[in-house]
């Protein structure tokens, strides 16, 4: 028994709840992190501590570092690892968290809920031939993007921490190991749908699609056919995700159906990159090799998830099949207009125009044709014409470009907008900075080989305000020289 006298040991305003670990046991395995030998914090995000209801003050270094590695458990943990299946490049497989554990969902001072989850912290159940560990650089890379993607405001899971082990893990050679801390709306995805489904279990496959509603979209929960809405709600936050990458020129390089969170939050940031020069057929991912989870792919591809996604649900839809079936294909086929729609709303930011005319794609779709046929910059030339004057963002300015610019002007006048407040709205939509690839490397090599995170952190301080125009973006606003292209990503490591 506890003293009643005493104090209750610092919290730090965790306040944790298990829902999950309440779902059909064929969902998750009870699994708890697998201690390290020499935890030490690299890198802490205050600002989301403090959304999360953290006060990261009533605890020391060491003390982060040691939950932040799954040393120590935080009360009211019931650590799992989740299971699920997946459709990877078209074939499906059982998986499951082969090296991450859910802590549970921490409850936000606003009543929010969050799933706390270590990455790289021990084989659990699902590891298969895995180590369950992950790597430093890795680690790393996936703070740093996730968190440029929250900042550029597109729906991400977040980090929250990396802690290193002071173990070595093994891959082609041995790297420095460590622990991701990822804070996600839920861990829910197309493949949690597929495990089920796959295992024919009825009374699970209701308990999750209830859960999901109920975390993600409770708003469904008294329509008069909640699964089939469930499906439309799915299909339309991945219409507008996939629109929204595709609008920043984010390649996510492994749409496998358990790399989608029906949260519609980006999850995984394995292979991922952004794109310099513009080009629809643009993959990094050294494994990727026909380009399935190429740049222009990724909305057909998330429509063959969704579609996966949809026949798990088709017991729930209608008791007679063919009739499930009829509505599975109907909410389905709304997709690519549901992703054209939202596509064109962000060109239409991305161009300046708050109205809409018929010929608006058009002009978005040829100024694209352009910067393909002239290997341009896809960030640098949105954020060229988002500036008062053309003459200094070095475009070849070619007679199609002078063109293209003159009819985009004239559009341009056929609104109430100003151009100056057509150039604000661009400058919201056009990021004058993004986690270019060659920046990413040299940050992450200097806080892996060097042990120096100046540049990470100061990469990540310009990358908080990807809208903010300010001189001190600059560095990290170059293209890779050329002649330097052909880079490559890698998963799982
Ligand atoms: P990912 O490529 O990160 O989407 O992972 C695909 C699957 O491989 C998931 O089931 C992961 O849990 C599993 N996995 C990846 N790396 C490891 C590892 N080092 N040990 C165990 N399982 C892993
Ligand atoms: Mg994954």
């Amino acid at each position: 028994m506890s003293d009643p006298t005493n104090p209750t040991p610092p919290h730090a305003g965790w306040r944790l709840e298990c829902t999950y670990a309440a779902l059909p046991s064929l969902l998750h395995a009870s699994s708890r992190p697998v201690p390290v030998a020499g935890p030490k914090m690299v890198i802490f995000n205050h600002a989301l501590a403090r959304t999360l209801g953290l006060d990261p003050t009533e605890l020391s270094r060491a003390e982060h570092a040691a939950i932040f590695a799954g040393n120590d458990l935080m009360e009211g943990s019931q650590p799992l690892a989740q299971a699920y299946a997946g459709h990877q490049y078209g074939h499906f497989t059982p998986l499951g968290d082969g090296r991450a554990i859910l802590l549970g969902e921490q409850i936000t001072p606003t009543g929010e809920r969050f799933d706390i989850q270590l990455k790289g912290s021990g084989p659990t159940r699902f590891s298969r031939r895995g180590d369950g560990r992950a790597a430093l650089g890795p680690m790393l890379r996936e703070y740093l993007i996730s968190e440029a993607m929250y900042a550029l405001g597109i729906p991400t899971t977040r980090s929250l921490a990396v802690v290193t082990t002071g173990e070595l893990v093994y891959r082609q050679s041995p790297l420095p190991g460590a622990v991701l801390t990822r804070v996600a709306a839920s861990h829910i995805r197309v493949g949690t749908f597929e495990w089920v489904a796959a295992h024919q279990d009825m009374a699970a496959l209701q308990a999750l699609a209830d859960y999901t509603i109920q975390r993600h979209y409770p708003e469904l929960a008294t329509a008069e056919q909640p699964y089939l809405s469930l499906l439309n709600a799915v299909i339309e936050r991945q219409a507008r995700l996939i629109a929204q990458w595709m609008n920043v020129g984010f390649i996510h390089g492994v749409m496998n159906t358990d790399n989608m969170a029906l949260s519609g939050e980006t999850i995984d940031y394995g292979p991922c990159a952004f794109m310099d020069t513009y080009d629809p057929a643009t993959k990094f991912s050294s494994i990727d090799q026909h380009g399935r989870y190429a740049y222009a792919n990724q909305a057909p591809i998330a429509q063959w998830n969704v579609t996966r996604f949809a026949e798990t649900l088709l017991p729930l839809l209608h008791e007679e099949e063919p009739r499930a079936i009829e509505m599975a294909n109907e909410a389905i086929h709304q997709f690519p207009d549901r992703f054209k729609w939202h596509w064109l709303a962000g060109m239409r930011r991305k161009l300046g125009l708050s109205n809409e005319e018929s010929e608006d794609a058009a002009l978005a779709e040829e100024l694209l044709q352009w910067m393909h046929d002239n290997q341009a910059d896809f960030t640098n030339t949105f954020r060229a014409l988002s500036q008062e004057k053309l003459k200094d963002a070095n475009l070849p300015e070619n007679e199609a470009f002078r063109s293209w610019h003159e009819r985009w002007l004239a559009r341009r006048n056929r609104q109430t907008l100003s151009m100056d407040e057509s150039r604000t709205l661009m400058r919201a939509a056009n990021p004058s900075v993004i986690p270019r690839n060659h920046k990413v490397e040299e940050a992450l090599e200097d806080a892996v080989e060097r042990n120096d995170l100046v540049v990470l952190e100061r990469f990540l301080s310009v990358l908080q305000r990807p809208y903010d125009y300010t001189i001190d973006q600059s560095e990290f606003q170059m293209p890779p020289p050329a002649g330097s292209c052909g880079y490559e990503t890698f998963c799982g490591t």
